[in-house]
């Protein structure tokens, strides 16, 4: 299946839970998100995102930084009136786009502490420091979690898929110092 058929299903899928007018008219989620009102409407909108994919136009939703700032915190499905699964959409959203190779280096950074140490953020050397002058012993690595969830990953092609942002981030490093060689001359 191709990206194009893949957001068609999506866009079908949630077509079966919307009614489009009232859903366009409304805007409950967006009051309601967080990221929405911490960095304002204009740059974070979860309407704008079940619209464009109802429309047929999230090709460019999945090139977009904010679509990642999402928490899934459920806000926006707890507080629409029709229980559109808005959160949902924008995680279907993200996978398709990891599997182009787009994901910030940031979440990439966080899967692969997880995948080492078993935690998202992975005890620093100041922490453990501090630890040390409460008394506290070292946080410890959860060696034995990591290593079921590199099983996981690997079971999972969730390796195949951090090497392929990793490909792509070459690319476009590429593609970058291309142009830029080219603006020299
Ligand atoms: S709260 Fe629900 S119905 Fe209202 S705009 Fe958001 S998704 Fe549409
Ligand atoms: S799940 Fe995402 S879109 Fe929905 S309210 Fe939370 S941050 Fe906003």
């Amino acid at each position: 299946m191709n990206i194009d058929e893949h957001l068609e299903e999506i866009s079908s899928k949630l077509a079966k839970r919307v009614d489009t007018k009232s859903c366009f008219a409304c805007g409950t989620c967006v009051a309601a998100c967080p990221v929405s009102r911490l960095i304002g409407s204009e740059t974070y909108h979860p309407r704008r995102v079940v619209k464009a994919t109802l429309e047929g136009e999230a090709t460019t939703l999945l090139e977009e930084p904010a679509l990642w700032l999402c928490t899934s915190c459920h806000a926006c499905l707890e507080h629409c009136p029709q229980k559109v699964p808005v959160s949902e959409l924008i995680k279907d959203l993200q996978n398709l786009a990891s599997s182009m190779g787009i994901t910030p280096d940031d979440i990439v950074a966080e899967v692969e502490n997880i995948l080492a140490t078993g935690w998202a953020l992975a005890p620093s050397d100041q922490a453990n420091k501090k630890r040390t002058e409460l008394g506290l012993p070292p946080i410890p690595l959860d060696d034995r979690g990591s290593k079921d969830l590199q099983t996981i990953a690997k079971a999972t092609a969730l390796l195949e898929r951090l090497e392929k942002v990793k490909q792509r981030k070459v690319q476009e490093a590429q593609v970058a110092a291309a142009a830029e060689e080219g603006g020299e001359v």
